[in-house]
């Protein structure tokens, strides 16, 4: 064969895989849609195609992200067309870290947020009371003296009148106090004789000694013990109802931050019933110590299950306990509290233990600290048992990262080791975060900005039900990370506001870097051709209106996989 001939042969044959190619890129392209969102202000969150009009969905992935014109290309017969008028889209948004069942939970008690005076708060218990079968125990969440412009704390005699014989407790201060009658305390069996418990107190009047209904911290234990247990029914209930609420606050995806067995169970039958519409990145959650860490990771992690919506690949385990009850470990004692410097539940050896069994078992760690010794002592178990696996990327989590020594914050970059925190406890507990710690370790605290600015990818989540559950809706997240203010815009100009981030920022703390903190960044956490069709439909574009409006923000529409599982 002449050379020529040859290169003759070789020109057709480049045509024929040349048409071939265009033949199945035109068959691609036509694909008929299931779904199809036009007119949209489609925030991608992709960086190859930032904006876009519209978004073509097949099943449960995205087909097509464009211009309504390509977009409707892929509209059949069968296909629904949603019109979104202009209003905005983002990638399905993501709680990185939650107590799932306890959303719902908290919302099937009576709900005293936001009550004007004690006054409406009792009045609204003895609506209850009427209503309850003899002994049944009263429980409501969400009171806080703040909201009743209170300086100190209430006693028990009003609760005492209203409901003399069915016991009552009503959790409050974002679940640092418990306010609860003498018949309660009586069950309990707390008198003035009682002494209070390691991390708690019994409040007690200064004159007679005796019990005033209010129980701090560890000393609410001391009643909600009394509980009946919840049935497996029950918590299936609760969860249901922390389904329907997380959908419609625009969430498609949330990381729950530590369950057991019991809640696992729930959360495979659900899947199974075909019930569980929202996709759930689950933490297993070790106790303290460790013991039941070993028979968890005997099983290898179960990632994806039915079509990506249930996963369990990471193991939650605690080095400290949290700011307000000054349980925080800090490297140098409270600035308001000069004998405590915080707890260590879990020590160096314990936590380096816990990560080097689970890294090796193909698990992912998430670790609790708070304080900046809780901190530390993260980073350093970390980066020594990842010393022993370099090869793999482990995505650590530490959650809460909340209050950092400088010299720490570059090593969550370095070591590739996520910061999962929670933008809201910035503008909830600055009331008492300097003085808890001073002005010079403040400058560390809820330090968004300078770990963004050392590279490192943060998560955000609300960590409900650590305040009112109102406080889930991950657009309170977002105004908190771009603000630094409390809902009433203040302090004017923001707290700290050094460390306030971009709206993009913190659009991709709940988008693509909540789906990276699952190693889920390929199939999730943004609007991109072949990942899941979630989304959020929001009445305003968030990266553009002045920012309190960020509040005043609605969700419209949540689609998980192609469907529409929330409407307002
Ligand atoms: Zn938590």
């Amino acid at each position: 064969m002449n050379i020529i001939k040859k290169a003759g042969i070789i020109v057709v044959l480049i045509y024929v895989v040349f048409v071939l190619s265009i033949c199945q890129g035109e068959k691609r392209s036509l694909e008929q849609a299931s779904l199809i969102l036009i007119n949209g202000n489609v925030i991608t969150v992709n960086p190859q195609m930032p904006k876009a009009e519209a978004i073509a969905i097949k099943e449960d992935k995205i087909i097509k992200v464009g211009s309504n014109r390509d977009v409707e290309r892929h509209k059949g017969e069968q296909t629904k067309v949603i019109d979104l008028q202009g209003k905005t889209a983002v990638p399905g948004l993501i709680d990185s870290h939650i107590h799932f069942p306890l959303l719902g939970k908290r919302l099937r008690q009576l709900y005293l947020d936001k009550t004007a005076s004690a006054r409406l708060a009792i009045d609204i218990v003895a609506e209850e009371v009427k209503k309850a079968a003899p002994g049944e125990w009263i429980t409501g969440q969400g009171w806080h003296t703040a909201d009743w412009e209170m300086k100190g704390y209430p006693d028990n005699s009003e609760l005492n009148k209203i409901s003399p014989d069915n016991p009552v407790f009503l959790v409050g201060m974002a679940t640092h106090a418990s306010w609860v009658n003498d018949k309660a305390l009586q069950l309990a069996g707390i008198t003035k004789d009682t002494p209070d418990p390691p991390g708690g107190q019994i409040i007690k009047n200064p004159e007679t000694g005796e019990p005033t209904g209010i129980l701090l911290e560890k000393a609410q234990d001391l009643v909600a013990k009394l509980f009946p247990p919840e049935t497996h029914e029950i918590k299936k209930a609760n969860i249901n109802l922390s389904i329907q609420t997380a959908l419609s606050m625009g969430l498609t995806g949330v990381h729950d931050a530590g369950v057991g067995y019991d809640v696992i169970k729930v959360y495979k039958e659900l899947l199974e019933e075909d019930e569980l519409n929202i996709r759930l990145y689950v933490m297993f959650f070790v106790p303290d110590g460790g013991e039941i860490l070993d028979e968890y990771i005997i099983h290898p992690p179960e990632v994806g299950l039915g079509n990506n919506k249930l996963t369990f690949r990471c193991i939650k385990v605690f080095v400290d306990g949290a700011l307000g009850a000054r349980g925080a470990a800090l490297l140098e004692p409270y600035s308001d509290s000069p004998e405590d410097s915080g707890l260590i539940r879990n020590p160096l050896d314990e936590i380096y233990k816990v990560v080097s069994k689970s890294i090796k078992a193909g698990y992912q760690v998430a670790i609790h600290a708070i304080g900046d010794r809780g901190n530390r002592i993260a980073l350093d178990a970390i980066e020594k048992a990842q010393k022993a696996m370099p090869a793999n990327e482990l995505r650590i989590r530490i959650e809460h990262a909340q209050i950092l020594s400088p010299e720490d914050i570059p090593r969550f970059a370095k070591s590739g080791v996520i910061p999962s925190m929670q933008p809201i406890h910035c503008p909830m507990d600055m009331g008492f975060t300097e003085k808890r710690i001073g002005s010079r370790r403040v400058k560390g605290a809820y330090a968004w900005k300078s770990l963004l600015m050392s590279g490192a990818r943060i998560v955000g989540g609300s960590d409900t039900p650590g305040y009112p559950v109102d406080y889930t809706n991950p657009l309170l997240g977002i105004y908190a990370a771009v603000t630094r203010q409390d809902n009433q815009g203040k302090p004017s100009g923001g707290w700290y506001p050094e460390e306030r981030v971009s709206r993009f920022d913190a659009l991709k703390m709940y988008t693509i870097n909540a789906a990276y903190a699952a190693f889920e960044e390929d199939i999730k956490g943004s609007l991109t051709q072949g990942k899941l069709a979630d989304i959020t439909v929001l009445s305003k574009d968030i990266l553009s209106i002045p920012e309190p409006d960020i509040l005043l923000t609605e969700v419209l529409m949540t689609i998980v996989g192609g469907k529409i599982v929330y409407q307002k």
